[in-house]
């Protein structure tokens, strides 16, 4: 089984290298920002409380999340493994990533660290605002989400490289390029 964290800021192409991590190893594919973009979708309750947070910036509650993530594990059952993108954000949901992995016979098997410069990510992002219609792909939210980044999402790299499974993967590039980088850290595992 391959379990996969892609890890790096908002806009450093974590979601467009886990298609191609999901084409090549057959992984699911596990956003979370593509789950709360969903629940806030069908404007239920939950999808309001979760836009307060998501349009500014911030990260959702812990325990929100975390218990989202463990019912889609259960719905979608893979043999060959997961892709968890946009997931672990905080120390607190590595840890709980770790017990509800090893509650099920799982467990990471890497850490992918996507290093782009910030110059570029705001770049991207901009680019990305112009045609995406998320209401967080703005300049302010964009500082916002950056700064979030650094202050809580950072402290995760140190998690995973206690475990020994934090890899750094050269983030500026070509599409290919980049996942030529992935797939040799993958292949070496
Ligand atoms: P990006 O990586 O571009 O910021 P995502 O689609 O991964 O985009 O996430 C969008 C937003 O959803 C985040 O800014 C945050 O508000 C929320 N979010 C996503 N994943 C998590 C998480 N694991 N914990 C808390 N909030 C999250």
């Amino acid at each position: 089984m391959l379990n996969v964290v892609i890890f790096g800021a908002p806009g450093s192409g974590k979601g467009t290298q886990s298609a191609f991590i999901v084409e090549k190893y057959g992984l699911e594919h596990l956003s979370t920002g593509d789950l709360l973009r969903a629940e806030q979708k069908t404007q239920s309750d939950l999808g309001k409380l979760i836009e307060s947070y998501t349009s500014q910036g911030n990260l959702v509650p812990d325990d929100l999340i975390i218990s989202m993530l463990a019912k889609v594990l259960d719905t979608k059952m893979n043999k060959k493994g997961y892709i968890f993108d946009g997931f672990p954000r905080t120390t607190a949901q590595a840890e709980a990533l770790k017990v509800m992995l090893a509650e099920r016979d799982m467990k990471v098997s890497v850490m992918l660290d996507l290093n782009v410069t910030e110059e570029e990510l705001i770049t991207r992002l901009l680019n990305r605002g112009k045609t995406s219609g998320r209401s967080d792909d703005h300049f302010e939210t964009i500082q916002k989400r950056i700064q979030v980044y650094h202050s809580q999402t950072a402290p995760v790299k140190d998690f995973y490289k206690k475990e020994g499974l934090a890899t750094d993967i050269e983030g500026l590039g070509t599409m290919d390029e980049i996942f030529a980088r992935i797939t040799k850290a993958i292949d070496a595992l």
